[in-house]
Formats: structure tokens, sequence, C-alpha cells
């Protein structure tokens, strides 16, 4: 039998090691945090109970097409569609705008900003609903042997998409829209992939696509992290043991193969084949010290957003604040092009905050409230001194209570601050970058960091920072990608 090695216990992680184990692969995990997840990981304290990091997703089928491959008879974790999908806010606007599904709904909620709403809408979608359909199978969801085969595949993409690939999706809502309000609003998707509408190629409007029409939003009954939990029995079940608090920091090579990763004690990981969940990137560049990922290459690569992100337990409700809500100022542009090069102050930031007591009431106690609060802020190659977190803590604080009417200083029971510095210390992300890699057109497909290693033919990578890219369901893709490789190379032992 095949011995199976993991670095990490994300979700690429976790569905690549059921994937393996039911083909009949004999799968071990190590994982440097405290407890599975990665990014999708859980703070529980003061009663309080917090996602850490995902509250909701898109593309639900992808987790229905791994339920099928590993053979389970339900998914071991419950979806909730949302919709309302989020809330915006305009600082110094009294208007709420509330993103529906229903797309006469939502109209109504822009028939004073945008004329012709649903129209224009229609149009903007059919074009991004185009591109999915014509890129979804052919580009996205494969494997590319080499650079040339990803560019010839790219040749096949109808030639009536070209434009897109050099528009950036702020152009391409110019093109569409004309409020600012609609503009922006519906720009926002680039954030979701820790970038700026102004620096993500057009061909992202597909997120556009996929929330309001396609698959639509979702979270989780009873928490984001109920997806780990449910996993985490499945592999239980399967005989796939974690080891946790076991970080790996260097590794032993033998006649052209990785023969063990060596955690921080000492103890060296044998195995036939090693899958790497930490980032693809970071993984070559600390631990193999591979040339092409040296820190001046590393730094030179666009790495998405960084969150600096809050918990907080409150001891009252929130009755006005819905479940997802973004609170944008009334300066996109400028903010944009300068936030995550820390070229403007964060004294007025633009924010997101999730209330997920809302829609999970036992996350907090009676008459309490569990907020999430994200605010995307420069990595460590522009920040590197968080020193001033209370400060930025303060200023968010500040103007949310303001916005919302709550002096919530004077509520707050239970409080977990999170800067770049601790997302990179809990689970080694590059300077911090939330997203990991950014998805600009030279960091996709064939050009992204492969999921085959390039000198040991026993190590594969799953997750954001390999293909297809960041989220959810790219990393449930991502362990479906890595799983194809692994079987091409090895065989299913059974299936
Ligand atoms: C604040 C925030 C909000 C987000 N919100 C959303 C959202 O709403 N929706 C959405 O779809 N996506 C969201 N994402 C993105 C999503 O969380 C990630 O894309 C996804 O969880 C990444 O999964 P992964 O498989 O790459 O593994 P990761 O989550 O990166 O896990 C990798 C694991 O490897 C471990 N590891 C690293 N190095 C080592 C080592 N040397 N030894 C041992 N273990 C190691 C790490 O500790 C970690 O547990 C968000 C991310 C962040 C940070």
């Amino acid at each position: 039998m095949q011995k199976v090695t993991i670095v990490g216990t994300g979700l690429g992680a976790m569905t690549t090691a059921l994937r393996l184990s039911s083909r009949g692969y004999q799968v071990q995990m190590v994982e440097k945090f405290h407890q599975p997840g990665g990014r999708l990981n859980q703070i529980k304290k003061d009663g309080f109970t917090f996602d850490m990091g995902p509250t909701f997703f898109s593309m639900t089928y992808e987790f229905e097409e791994f339920r099928k491959d590993v053979g389970l008879g339900a998914l071991p974790f419950t979806f909730r569609d949302l919709d309302v999908l989020y809330a915006v806010n305009f600082r110094g606007s009294e208007k709420r705008y509330m993103i529906y599904r229903d797309l006469d709904r939502l109209a109504k909620e822009f028939e004073a900003v945008e004329p012709d709403f649903r129209a224009k809408m229609d149009r903007f979608l059919a074009g991004a609903a185009k591109f999915f359909h014509d890129t979804e199978y052919l580009v996205l969801k494969r494997n590319y042997d080499s650079l040339f085969q990803y560019l010839i595949t790219l040749l096949r993409v109808p030639v009536k998409h070209s434009p897109k690939l050099f528009r950036s999706v702020w152009t391409e809502m110019e093109r569409h829209f004309e409020s600012r309000e609609v503009k922006e609003i519906f720009s926002l998707v680039a954030f979701f992939l820790g970038a700026t509408p102004f620096d993500t190629p057009a061909i992202y409007t597909i997120l556009s696509y996929t929330e309001l029409v396609h698959d639509g939003y979702h979270n989780v009954v009873g928490g984001m992290y109920k997806i780990v939990d449910g996993l985490r029995k499945e592999l239980d079940k399967a005989g796939v043991v974690m080891h946790f608090n076991t970080e790996i920091v260097d590794y032993r090579q033998e006649n052209g193969k990785l023969s063990a990763l060596i955690d921080q004690n000492g103890k060296a990981w044998e195995s036939d084949i090693f899958v790497v969940n930490a980032d693809a990137a970071w993984f070559r560049h600390k631990i193999f010290g591979r040339k092409k990922f040296s820190e001046q290459k590393m730094d030179k690569l666009k790495w998405t957003l960084a969150p600096f992100t809050m918990y907080l337990g409150l001891d009252t409700r929130l009755p006005d604040v819905p479940l997802h809500n973004y609170f944008l100022g009334e300066n996109f542009k400028e903010y944009s092009g300068k936030i995550f090069k820390n070229a403007i102050k964060l004294d007025q930031p633009y924010y997101y905050v999730n209330v997920v007591s809302k829609s999970d009431p036992e996350s907090a106690p009676e008459g309490c409230e569990s907020v999430f609060v994200l605010c995307p802020v420069p990595d460590m190659r522009f920040k590197p001194d968080w020193s001033d977190r209370e400060q930025v803590a303060d200023n968010i604080l500040k103007d949310l209570s303001g916005r919302i009417g709550v002096d919530l200083k004077k509520h707050i029971v239970s409080r977990t601050l999170m800067t770049p510095v601790e997302w990179r210390d809990s689970f080694n992300l590059y300077k911090g970058s939330g997203l990991g890699l950014g998805h600009d057109l030279d960091q996709i497909g064939g050009f992204r960091p492969k999921n085959y290693d390039e000198e040991f033919g026993n190590v594969f990578y799953v997750g954001a920072s390999t293909v297809p890219g960041t989220g959810l369901p790219m990393a449930v893709i991502s362990s479906k990608l890595v799983t194809e490789r692994i079987t091409r190379a090895y065989g299913p032992i059974h299936t």
C-alpha cells in the first residue's frame, strides 16, 4: 500500500486525504496548528464561537462532486442558501443596499441611482455567464503538464472573450453601469479574490454570475467550522491520523526523491508520496530553498490582501445589522489604489462585518452577539510593523459604532485580534497574505506554482497558491486535480 504524508490540514488537504484513502492509499497528516482546518478555522472564547476566516462560499456542487467521488451517502455538514447575499453601506449615506439574488428585487434597490438597472445587469451577467461556461471545464478544472499545453488550451477559448483578458473588473463595470454605487458594489468580487477591481482582470466578473445567478452564496448550519468537524469524522472513519503541533521545517532526499520531511523536534516523517497543503510558493521558498522562490522573487510576486481580523463577543444584540455587511467609504478608487501599498492611513477603513449569531444563535450566549470584522490591509512587505494594532482596532470600532449607532466598546465582553503577523505565524502565510498568491494573468493556470514538484517526482501540492486558486470551492477542485495527478502516476490502489 502506498503511504502518503500530507503537510497541513486545510480544506484542500482534508478533501485530498479522503479522496486518496477512498482509492486505497494509506494517509497521515501533519499540521503545525493545534487543530485542523487551516484558514477555515474556529475560535472558541468566553462562551462565544467564531469562524476564523471564511464566512460564505459559492459553487456548492464542487462539494457534491467530492461527496460522490469519495462514496459518501451525504455530506457531513449542511449548506444554507443566502438571500440576502450581503448588505453594503457607504460612509455618509443612510441608504443600505441589500444584495438580493432575486434580480427584480435587486433592481428595486438601485432604481434611484441606476436607471434601467435590470436590463444593464442582464447584459452584464450574460457576458459573465458565457465566459464562465466556456472556460469552467476547458480551462479551470484541469491539470496542465506544461506551459505550452496551457497556452494551447487558451487558444480554444472563443475569441470573443479575449477583451476580458485585457480589461480590469472596474473597466468592465464602467462599460455596463453609470452609478458609483453599482460599480463599487459589484466590483467587490475582486476583493473576494484578495485584490482590487482596478488590478483584477475582467474575467473574474464570472464571480458576479456565480453569486447572483449560478449557485449563489451559502454558509453552513452551525457555523463554517462544521465543514471541518464533518470531514474530520470521515477521516477518522477512514483511518487517517492527524498529528497536530507538528511543523515541517526540513527535508531529506534520496535518489532524486523526497524520502522524509523533518518536523521541529527532529522527527522524520517517511513516506512514498508527499502532498504539501502549506502554501505552494512558501514551501518551495522556505523548506526546499528553491532559487526560483527566493525572498527577492517571492516579494515580486503579486500576493493577495492581508487580513486584520477582530472577533468580538457583545453583551447586546444588533437588531439592525444583517448577517453579512460591507462598510465602504467615499474614496473607493483612491483607497483601493493606496491601501495595499500602505500609502494611505487606516483611520477611515473599509471593512466587512459578519454577525454569525444571526444565522447560528448558539455561537453566542442568550441576548449576545458574535461578531467577526475583516479589514483588508497591506501585507508585511509593505507594513511589517503592526505595533499600532490597538489603534487600528480602535479606528474600526469607532467607525462601525458611528455607522450602526451602537457604542460597541461599552458592549465588548470578548475580544481577539489577528493582524497579518498572527495570520502569517498561525498558518505560514507569506508575509501575512490572507488568500495566497494573486490571480493576475501571469499567476493563474500554467503560470501558477504547479501541483507537482519540479525536482521530486513523489511530491505534490494542493491548496490556494497552486491550481486553480483561492477560496473554498477552489480548494476542493484543487484536491480533485492533485488526486488525478497522483493516481495517474501511482494508480488507484483499489477503486
Ligand atoms: C480572513 C479570511 C477570510 C476568508 N474568507 C473566505 C470566504 O468567505 N469564502 C471563501 O471561499 N474563502 C475565504 N477565504 C479563503 C479560504 O480560507 C482559503 O482559500 C482556503 O481555506 C485555503 O485552503 P487550503 O487548502 O489552501 O489550506 P490552508 O487553509 O492554507 O491550510 C494549510 C495548512 O497547512 C499548515 N501548514 C503550513 N505550513 C506547515 C508546515 N511547515 N508544517 C505543517 N503544517 C503546515 C497550516 O497551518 C494550515 O493549517 C478566506 C481567507 C481568509 C484568511
